[in-house]
């Protein structure tokens, strides 16, 4: 099957000061061209290792995507280290001496010298033009394999690979057909998850699911690969519609969307109002409900009540219930969620009282603990949590958890 190699070149790639979002952007386009992307390599300014790169690429890639080193400095040496891979000599090619030139008579300033070596290309490839800037590209073929040589700006690199090379890419006949369709899911582990899709996460299995967590979401990625467009989006509908049966209401969403964004949509359709009253999160749940534009449809107001005091002058929470039980207890959470709703004269209230760390835990009361009720006319619900790990997490854990949490309760399931 085709495949590809990216190669970045940048000392800055290398120590931490620039992170590869050129990496990442030719492997999506790559990935929806149906060319998979078999390895990703950041490598110095340095003629010997950029050849050696190129010369494992080749070895078994029949894509070769290279960004950076095309500058005027002493230290872009992409070009140098292409020609040693091929094993020819540098020249300067006329036709690129005239589009670098018009870079800079188009500016009214002068070419500096030492940009000449911008135009020089290894014999037997070609030049790629560079209309944003003063680095043209170079096409080479080595063998089977096309390499493709392109600026490191970010700008300039997507600008040439969009114009230049998607066309280039589009003529391979071995390309497949890629559909990829994700699922977000909430409430489990990725492990439960993996038990529950059991062979169905077989590395060699296509469609290829694979899962992926940040901050409490669980991202199933189903990609299908096929000779055509359709079986690939059969094979993909194929594997939802199994997914969808199997995992039910973990799953809130599709591709990009939030929990937020749904929760949003539902009270929309129901016409439904909601208030919020916060104490571990800070405004965080408030900030997720109010991200989507829209969100006064059904947003009326947010409190952020950190203080007992806050709690008792802003929400009507009593003094003694929060000296009986504490200000994290299910009481006061219960209490919280009341006074918001009946403040706010909303359909629902979400209250969310907890201790976010690293300081303030007890044995009673470790870090992590944390309540949210769910408040509306016909009942209240409190949950217990006790989430891990930090401070970051455990807000933005309690915040998503909180909307889980609304989401279920609107589609009635809690
Ligand atoms: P060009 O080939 O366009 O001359 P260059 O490598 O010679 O590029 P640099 O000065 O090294 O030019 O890089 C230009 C800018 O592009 C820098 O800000 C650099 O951090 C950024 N850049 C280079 N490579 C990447 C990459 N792979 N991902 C993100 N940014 C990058
Ligand atoms: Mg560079």
């Amino acid at each position: 099957m085709i495949c590809a190699s990216i190669i970045c070149v940048g000392n800055e790639l290398l120590n931490g000061q620039t992170v590869d979002s050129n990496a990442a952007y030719l492997g999506r386009q790559l990935f929806s061209l149906g060319i998979p992307v078999v390895r990703i390599v950041a490598v110095p300014d340095d003629i010997q290792r950029i050849a050696d790169t190129l010369s494992l690429a080749c070895s078994d890639s029949d894509v070769v995507l290279v960004t950076g080193g095309l500058g005027p400095t002493d230290d872009d040496l992409t070009r140098q280290g292409l020609a040693r891979f091929l094993d020819c000599e540098l020249y300067e090619n006329e036709a690129l001496i005239k589009q670098v030139a018009c870079f800079f008579e188009q500016r009214r300033i002068s070419m500096p010298q030492r940009n000449r070596i911008q135009a020089c290309l290894p014999q037997g490839t070609e030049g790629i033009e560079n209309t944003l800037g003063t680095a043209p590209g170079i096409l080479a073929r080595q063998g089977d394999a096309v390499i493709v040589v392109m600026p490191g700006v970010p700008h300039e690199m997507k600008n040439m690979f969009e114009q230049n090379i998607v066309p280039v890419l589009q003529e391979i006949p071995e390309r497949a057909c890629v559909v990829m369709k994700r699922l977000r899911c909430f409430g489990t582990g990725e492990s439960m998850i993996a038990d529950r899709l059991g062979s169905m996460m077989q590395r060699d299995r296509n469609p290829l699911i694979n899962c992926t967590v940040h901050f409490g979401v669980i991202t199933l990625t189903i990609t299908a690969r096929a000779d055509q467009q359709a079986r690939a989006e059969a094979l993909v509908e194929q594997d939802v519609s199994y997914l969808r049966r199997e995992l039910n209401t973990l799953i809130f969403g599709v591709d990009d969307q939030t929990l937020a964004q749904v929760v949003g949509q539902l009270l929309t359709e129901q016409k439904k109002t909601i208030a919020i009253a916060e104490s571990c999160t800070g405004g965080l749940l408030a900030q997720c409900l109010t991200d989507h534009a829209g969100a006064s449809r059904y947003f009326n107001h947010g409190l952020v009540t950190y203080s007992n005091e806050a709690k008792i002058t802003q929400l009507s929470v009593s003094p003694e219930c929060i000296a009986q039980y504490g200000a994290v207890s299910e009481p006061v959470a219960g209490a919280m969620a009341r006074g918001a709703r009946a403040r706010a004269g909303t359909d629902y209230a979400i209250a969310i009282t907890g201790i976010a760390g690293p300081a303030g835990g007890t044995p009673d009361k470790p870090v992590g603990l944390v309540y949210i009720c769910i408040d509306s006319q016909e009942d209240s619900h409190t949950r217990r949590f006790q989430f891990t790990h930090n401070r970051e997490f455990i807000r933005s854990r309690s915040a998503q958890t909180a909307l889980n949490m609304l989401r279920l309760r609107l589609l009635g399931f809690d």
